[in-house]
């Protein structure tokens, strides 16, 4: 398992890091760490282009509707947890029958709920370290 550190300054770059990593992501969950506003969410768009050759404009924030799901048929599924409070009600939306379709589960505020993730789920943490600069720390993806 690999430890990998980039670091970005502008959202085309940060696509561009999701990019180069997209096909890398294992089947299951990966936790996107880190806070509003730091590009979670700008890195699933590379992630979705890589893979699936979705523009841009076509992923956002499930923040509402909790899970999109991409691809036709469905290859990725990008979930943002922010809006749960307990991990049952994580439970409640159908974690588990997700965790084990053969394709990536992006999830972003995953880590609240610890206890639901095996030991060694991926962690992609971005840090803003300014403006337009951002850390991404990868861990746990298989080389
Ligand atoms: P999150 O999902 O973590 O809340 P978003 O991806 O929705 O964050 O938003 C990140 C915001 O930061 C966007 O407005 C994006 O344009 C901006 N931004 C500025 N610099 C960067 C960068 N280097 N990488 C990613 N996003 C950046
Ligand atoms: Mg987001």
């Amino acid at each position: 398992m690999s430890s990998l550190e980039f670091v970005t300054r502008s959202p085309e770059e940060t696509i561009a890091v999701a990019r180069g990593l997209a096909r890398r992501l294992p089947a299951g969950p990966v936790l996107l760490i880190g806070n509003l506003g730091a590009g979670k969410t700008t890195f699933v768009k590379g992630v979705a282009a890589e893979l699936l050759g979705l523009p841009e404009r076509d992923v956002s924030s499930p923040t509402f509707a909790l899970i999109h799901e991409y691809g036709e048929p469905v290859r990725l599924y990008h979930l943002d947890l922010y809006r749960l409070e307990t991990a049952g009600e994580v439970l409640g939306i159908g974690i588990e029958e997700m965790m084990d379709r053969p394709w990536p589960m992006l999830v972003e505020w995953g880590e609240r709920f610890p206890n639901l993730w095996p030991r060694e789920t991926p962690t992609i943490r971005i840090e803003r370290i300014g403006e337009a600069q951002r850390r991404i720390h990868v861990e746990g993806i298989p080389q």
